[in-house]
């Protein structure tokens, strides 16, 4: 199977393995696991940050990050295309009490300013208002195909936080992905946000975990919130031994964005797919099936049949991620599949029955 529906499917590599097995370990809720300390440590330098605490997940990294910063009753800013807002289970108003306010997404991934604004009461005293306790940016973003947040923008969300005395938070997921395609180092993306999360499972091809980074003060609240939310690990030496190497080899997701390059420029040799390969700035591709015989449905199952997995990812389109787990060789076949599949009549599909 050439599986493209997520870089979360990569696997541990052979080094990372050797480094789990030979890891050095001690119990990390007592602070005592020499590898996880020296984990956070690399994450804390890396990213430009005091401090760093290792997470079990993104999803719990940005729900203790965001009960870290924001009061219950207060409210967060969270695109309305993001991952905290659609994929997190509602985590901080089930667990924190806090209200998401959903800002709209533009589709290069940025939550304009304006409309950052006019989630601001004008009268911050008024006692009928939640207010704005955090701004949460998504980069690269995820739903918009990837796309990396330009420098100057986030020098302008800075601004416009530092002028209202609000946090911002940055659910870099793939934040080493940003970094790689726009060519600078991680910690000068991570300069303009108060905390950010990252992922070490997914293009880093870290079997397991999330890194969050801040101030001391920050990392402390979050180290709390994660024994609360039972994130505390024991030995979790053995799974942070394959997280130093996965930020060490970061520069390597250049490949999967080289080829990610290589499968949008097949596709839009494609008729009957739109995608628009100017936008595939990272590993993400999005395209869109124009061949009205067709469906998002039809292509994704019959390309399954074929041995290529994809993913619908929102507004009927198809997402492709190019990870460590696949070669040049996987992406020319990933498009033959998928011209094959658009050029025959669609099957039915399995389980329901087509109308014709
Ligand atoms: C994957 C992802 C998360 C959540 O990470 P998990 O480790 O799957 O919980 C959060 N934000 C973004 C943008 C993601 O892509």
């Amino acid at each position: 199977m050439i599986e493209l529906r997520s870089d979360t499917f990569t696997l541990p590599t052979p080094e990372m393995i050797r480094a789990m097995s030979e890891a050095a370990l001690g119990d990390d809720v007592y602070g005592e696991d020499p590898t996880a300390n020296r984990l956070e440590e690399l994450a804390a330098t890396t990213l430009g940050k005091e401090a760093a605490c290792f997470m079990p997940s993104g999803t719990m990294a940005n729900l203790a990050s965001l009960m870290a910063h924001a009061p219950r009753g207060s409210k967060v800013l969270v695109g309305d295309e993001s991952d905290i807002y659609i994929y997190e289970a509602g985590g901080a108003s089930v667990c924190g009490g806090i209200v998401y306010e959903p800002i709209p997404t533009q589709p290069d991934g940025r939550l304009l300013l304006r409309d950052l604004a006019a989630a601001f009461p004008a009268d911050p005293e008024d006692p009928q208002f939640a207010l704005p306790a955090l701004i949460c940016l998504e980069n690269t973003h995820n739903r918009c195909g990837g796309a990396i947040l330009p420098l100057e923008y986030l020098r302008d969300v800075r601004r416009f936080a530092d002028e209202r005395g609000v946090p911002v938070h940055m659910d870099g997921a793939r934040m080493f992905n940003a970094a790689v395609g726009a060519g600078v180092p991680v910690a000068e993306i991570a300069q303009y946000a108060d905390s950010a999360q990252f992922c070490l499972s997914k293009g880093l091809s870290a079997p397991i975990g999330s890194m969050v980074v801040g101030s001391t003060a920050f990392i402390e609240k979050v180290r709390r919130l994660r024994k609360m939310l039972g994130g505390g690990m024991r030995q979790v030496g053995t799974v942070a031994a394959a997280g130093i190497l996965a930020i060490e080899n970061a520069a390597a997701l250049a490949e999967d964005h080289r080829r990610a390059a290589l499968l949008a420029e097949g596709l839009a040799r494609l008729d009957g797919i739109e995608v628009a390969p100017q936008d595939v700035r990272t590993n993400i591709v999005m395209f869109r099936v124009t061949d009205e015989r067709h469906t998002w449905q039809t292509v994704a199952e019959a390309a399954r049949e074929e041995g290529l997995a994809i993913a619908e990812l929102g507004h009927g389109r198809l997402r492709a991620v190019l990870h460590r787990g696949l070669d040049d060789g996987d992406v020319n076949e990933a498009v033959s599949i998928i011209g094959r599949v658009v050029k025959s009549d669609p099957r039915p599909l399995a389980g329901h029955t087509m109308e014709v």
